[in-house]
């Protein structure tokens, strides 16, 4: 656990399948008990860091017919152990310093200490892990987000275009106004979140409505910062275009953002 915190260790959490992403539970890959081990087959995809990792969490079907409800399990597994490989690592549009890519499980045999949680206990493990993501790497998005509202604020101050600065046109200004405001609403959101998983242990909720509201406050902010910077916002050497990038990736993982709607629509009882 040390070694993880202090980023000697480089960790994988593979959940989703080539076949099953937002159905997560849906999955085809299966550990089948053997004696005191487990057998696991099966193939894991988008895996981040998955390419570069010395451990993994990955969920594997022990009970079929079960699904959420007991019939998933989560397992350690060690780079190395016989069977488990790498596969196609992917390029992708933005987050291109995290690799990502395929986990090949074929026959790995694990001994029942890899269980993590219990056998069957798969689903809440993974539910929990998700509203500790959902609520802590919107985190990032606010200093991404702090960032180009700095970058967008100096740039309308300094560039001229009709003899005047373009921040004295209120087209300009109140879309910065904008920035910030969603900044200010993203950080009360986030902070909330946080204290409440602190507290609560379970913020489904809170994290699906964190999530989906930081995640798309950055893609409006860095698609605002790039109009503000006009041509030189798409200009790699601003940096404000990798932003935008990295952005759109935070409305796919850690459950699409249709998927938060429809976490809070079940919340409404809707
Ligand atoms: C950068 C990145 C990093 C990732 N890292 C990991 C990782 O480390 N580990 C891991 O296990 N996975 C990871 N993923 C996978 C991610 O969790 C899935 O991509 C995501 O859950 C969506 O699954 P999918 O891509 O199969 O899309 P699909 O589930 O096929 O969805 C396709 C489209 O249909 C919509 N849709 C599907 N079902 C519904 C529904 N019921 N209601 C409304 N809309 C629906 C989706 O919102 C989406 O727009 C990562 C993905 C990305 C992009």
């Amino acid at each position: 656990m040390r070694d993880l915190c202090e980023g000697k260790l480089i960790a994988v959490n593979g959940m989703t399948e080539p076949e099953s992403g937002s159905d997560a539970f849906n999955m085809k890959t299966r550990a089948v008990a053997d004696g005191d081990d487990f057998v696991i087959n099966g193939v894991k995809t988008f895996s981040s860091n998955g390419p570069v990792a010395d451990l993994a969490v990955l969920y594997a079907q022990t009970d079929p017919d079960r699904g959420y409800m007991g019939g998933v399990t989560a397992f350690l597994i060690e780079a190395g152990t016989p069977g488990f490989t790498t596969g196609q690592v992917f390029d992708k549009m933005g987050l291109r310093s995290c690799p990502i890519g395929e986990l090949v499980l074929d026959n790995v045999r694990v001994p029942r200490s890899a269980v993590l949680g219990g056998v069957g206990g798969g689903g809440p493990i993974f539910n929990q892990s998700m509203e500790w993501e959902r609520a802590c790497l919107v985190a990032v998005h606010l200093g991404a987000m702090e960032r180009l509202i700095e970058q967008a604020v100096s740039y309308a101050k300094t560039r001229k275009s009709f003899g005047k600065r373009i921040g004295e046109n209120q087209a300009v200004s109140h879309r910065i106004v904008d920035m910030q405001v969603r900044l200010e609403a993203a950080k009360l959101l986030t902070y909330r979140t946080a204290t409440r998983l602190d507290r609560l242990k379970s913020v489904g909720f809170d994290a699906a409505i964190t999530k989906l509201y930081v995640s798309e406050s950055l893609v409006q902010t860095a698609l605002d910062t790039v109009r503000t910077l006009g041509g030189y916002g798409i200009m790699t050497e601003y940096g404000v275009e990798r932003t935008l990038r990295d952005s759109v990736a935070g409305t796919l993982y850690s459950g699409t953002n249709d998927m938060q709607r429809n976490i809070i629509a079940r919340w409404l009882g809707l």
